[in-house]
C-alpha cells in the first residue's frame, strides 16, 4: 500500500533526479514544499520553467546566457585574442568576479574523463578548435586541478600546440582537486597571472 498520495511520490521521484539530493532529502523537500504558500510553489515552478525556456548556450563562447552572444563576448572592450577555457559558466563567473581578466571565455561544458565514459567529443571541444581559425594569441586552460582536468588540459594543449598559438596554464595556487568555483578571488587572480606556459 501506498504511505503516500501518488502525487507526493511522483514529487520525491522527481526532486531524487537532482544531482546530491538522495532519497530522503528528496522526501523532505517534498513534504516542505507541500506546505509552502501556494503563490510561492508557483513562483518557485515559474523560476524552473523561464529559466530552462530562455536560457541558451551564447554563440561564441557557450556560457549560459539569455542572448544570442552573451555579455562578455559582445563586449568589444575585451581582449577577443585571448581566450580562457573554463569546464563550466559557474568557473567563469568567478574568473569574471575577480575583475582582473579581461580576455574572453570558452565554457568546455564538462572535462574528459574515461572512467564515466566523457570524451573528448562530449565536451565543447570541436567548437574551441574552431574559434581558433580567427585571429588568437594565447589559450589559457584554467581546468580544474582534478585528475578530469588535468586530463583536459594536457589533450588541449597537445592538440592546439601544432598551431603555434600559445597556451598557457593558471598555476597552482588553486588547490589541487580544487573546483575553482569555489575559490577565492584573489587566489583566482594569482594563479591567472602566475600561468605557465605548456
Ligand atoms: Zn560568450
Amino acid at each position: 500500500m501506498d504511505l503516500y498520495s501518488g502525487y507526493i511520490n511522483r514529487l520525491v521521484a522527481e526532486l531524487a533526479v537532482l544531482p546530491g539530493i538522495g532519497g530522503k532529502s528528496a522526501q523532505r523537500l517534498a513534504f516542505h514544499i507541500i506546505n509552502m504558500p501556494e503563490d510561492q510553489v508557483k513562483k518557485l515552478a515559474d523560476a524552473m520553467i523561464q529559466a530552462k525556456e530562455n536560457i541558451r548556450y551564447c554563440s561564441e563562447c557557450y556560457t549560459l546566457t539569455d542572448r544570442d552572444v552573451c555579455p562578455v563576448c559582445s563586449n568589444t572592450a575585451r581582449n577577443h585574442k585571448q581566450i580562457m577555457v573554463v569546464e563550466n559558466t559557474r568557473d567563469m563567473t568567478a574568473y569574471e568576479k575577480t575583475g582582473k581578466y579581461e580576455g574572453v571565455y570558452h565554457v568546455l561544458h564538462g572535462a574528459i574523463n574515461p572512467s564515466l565514459g566523457i570524451g573528448p567529443s562530449d565536451i565543447r571541444l570541436a567548437e574551441l578548435i574552431k574559434r581558433l581559425e580567427k585571429d588568437v594569441d594565447e589559450v589559457i586552460i584554467a581546468t580544474n586541478s582534478s585528475i578530469e582536468g588535468e586530463t583536459t588540459a594536457m589533450y588541449i594543449s597537445k592538440l592546439i600546440k601544432p598551431t603555434g598559438i600559445k597556451v598557457t596554464r593558471i598555476a597552482s595556487g588553486v588547490p589541487v582537486g580544487g573546483e575553482l568555483e569555489y575559490i577565492d578571488e584573489v587566489t583566482l587572480s594569482r594563479a591567472l597571472e602566475a600561468r605557465t606556459e605548456l
